[in-house]
C-alpha cells in the first residue's frame, strides 16, 4: 500500500505550524489512541500512522528532508529513520510529550519543585476509578469515597521534626546542599545525600510520620457527580491529591467516571434507546404497552397498527439530562416483531385462513417486491 502524505494524514497545510502540527496531531492521537480503542486494529493502524507523520514534521530536519525528497527521504536510512519505525523510540518520545501535555503532572507524578537542591517536592496526582449506574448519572448525586492518600503529618505540621527540636546544619554539606566530587578533571557538584539538598537535618524526626512530614491515610472525601455525566468522564478535584513533600503544593485528584451497561436502556449522549419486542398480532392490529424510565416512573408506548420491524416510538424528553442543562434528551423505544411459535392447532388453522385472505393491500411492500420479481423471471 502506498503510504499516505504525512500533511495529508494530520490534515494540515502544507506551511502549518509547529502550534497546527501539535494540535492536529493530538486531537487525532486522543481519537485513536490505543487506550481508547482496545482490539481495533484499524485504529491501531491509524494511531501508527498519525504518530509516524507527526514525528516528522515536528522535527525541523526531517520535516525539510520530507518536504524534498517525500517519503523516499526515510528509504535506505536517508533521513535516519529505520522504515515502518512507527513505534520506534521516536514514537515513544512524541507519545509521552502528548501525553505530558494533555494531562499535565498527572503522567509524571512527582514534579521537582522550583528552588534548586532544596527539594520541595509536589504532592502524586491520584486517580480513583469510579463505577456508578445509569440510574446514578441520571439522577446525579454525591458519592463518599475513601482515598488512600498520603496527607501532611499534623503533629509535626509537615515539618517531619519532632515537635520541641530544633534542626541543625548537615555536617556533610555544611548547609550548601551540595557536595563536590572530584572525578579525573573534573568536579562534580551533586545533592548531597545526607540531607538530600535541604542542608539542615532535624535533631529528632517526629514519631508520627517517621520524619517524612507526610503520613498514609485513607481520606473520605464527598464527590458531587453532576446529573447527566457521560462514561469516560474525568473530574478534576484540584489539591485532593498526595501532600507535597517538605512544604511542596499537594496533587491533584483525578476521578474517573464509567457507567455500568444497563439491562433495558443504551445510551447515546443525552438520548437512550430501548429495544422492547412486541407480538405479531399487537403490531399488525395496534396497542399499548408500559416501559420503566430511569425517574422511576412508567411512561406509554402506543403502537400503532400496522407497526413495521425496526420501527421506534420517541417519547420527547425521557431520556438522559444534559450534563449542566436543564433539556433532556430523548428515549426511543425500539420495535421488534414476535412472530409466534409452537402455534396450537386452532392457531395454525386461522392464520391460514388470514393466508388466504391476504390482499395487495395488506402487504403492499412484499407484494410489490414479489411482482418485481415476476417480471424480472418474465423477461
Ligand atoms: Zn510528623
Ligand atoms: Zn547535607
Amino acid at each position: 500500500m502506498a503510504k499516505r502524505d504525512f500533511y495529508e494524514v494530520l490534515g494540515v497545510q502544507k506551511g502549518a505550524d509547529e502550534a497546527a502540527l501539535k494540535s492536529a496531531y493530538r486531537k487525532l492521537a486522543m481519537q485513536h489512541h490505543p487506550d481508547k480503542n482496545p482490539g481495533n486494529s484499524e485504529s491501531e493502524a491509524k494511531f501508527k500512522e498519525i504518530s509516524e507523520a507527526y514525528d516528522t514534521l515536528k522535527d525541523g530536519q526531517k520535516r525539510a528532508a520530507y518536504d524534498r525528497f517525500g517519503h523516499a527521504a526515510f528509504e535506505n536510512g536517508g533521513g535516519g529513520q529505520r522504515p515502518g519505525a512507527g513505534f520506534g523510540p521516536d514514537f515513544a518520545s512524541s507519545m509521552s510529550d502528548i501525553f505530558e501535555d494533555i494531562f499535565g503532572d498527572f503522567v509524571g507524578g512527582q514534579r521537582r519543585g522550583t528552588g534548586g537542591g532544596a527539594a520541595k517536592l509536589r504532592g502524586s496526582d491520584l486517580r480513583y476509578n469510579l463505577e456508578i449506574s445509569l440510574e446514578e448519572s441520571f439522577l446525579g448525586r454525591t458519592v463518599e469515597i475513601d482515598v488512600p492518600t498520603l496527607v501532611g503529618c499534623t503533629t509535626c505540621e509537615g515539618s517531619g521534626a519532632k515537635p520541641g527540636t530544633g534542626k541543625h546544619t548537615c555536617r556533610q554539606c555544611n548547609g550548601h546542599g551540595k557536595v563536590r566530587a572530584a572525578q579525573g578533571f573534573f568536579t562534580i557538584e551533586r545533592t548531597c545525600p545526607v540531607c538530600q539538598g535541604r542542608g539542615e537535618m532535624m535533631d529528632e524526626p517526629c514519631t508520627d510520620c517517621g520524619g517524612q512530614g507526610r503520613r498514609q491515610e485513607n481520606r473520605k472525601l464527598s464527590v458531587s457527580i453532576p446529573k447527566g455525566i457521560e462514561d469516560g468522564t474525568r473530574i478534576r478535584l484540584a489539591n485532593e491529591g498526595e501532600a507535597g513533600l517538605r512544604g511542596g503544593p499537594p496533587g491533584d485528584l483525578y476521578i474517573f467516571i464509567s457507567i455500568r451497561p444497563h439491562e433495558l436502556f443504551q445510551r447515546d449522549g443525552a438520548d437512550l434507546y430501548a429495544r422492547v419486542p412486541i407480538a405479531m398480532a399487537t403490531a399488525a392490529l395496534g396497542g399499548e404497552f408500559e416501559v420503566p424510565t430511569l425517574e422511576g416512573t412508567r411512561a406509554k408506548v402506543k403502537v400503532v397498527a400496522g407497526t413495521q420491524p425496526g420501527q421506534q416510538v420517541r417519547l420527547k424528553g425521557k431520556g438522559m439530562p444534559v450534563l449542566r442543562a436543564k433539556d433532556m434528551g430523548d428515549l426511543y423505544v425500539q420495535l421488534d416483531i414476535e412472530t409466534p411459535q409452537n402455534l396450537s392447532k386452532r392457531q395454525r388453522e386461522l392464520l391460514e385462513e388470514f393466508q388466504n385472505l391476504t390482499t395487495r393491500e395488506t402487504n403492499p411492500t412484499s407484494d410489490g417486491f414479489f411482482s418485481k420479481l415476476k417480471k424480472m423471471f418474465e423477461a
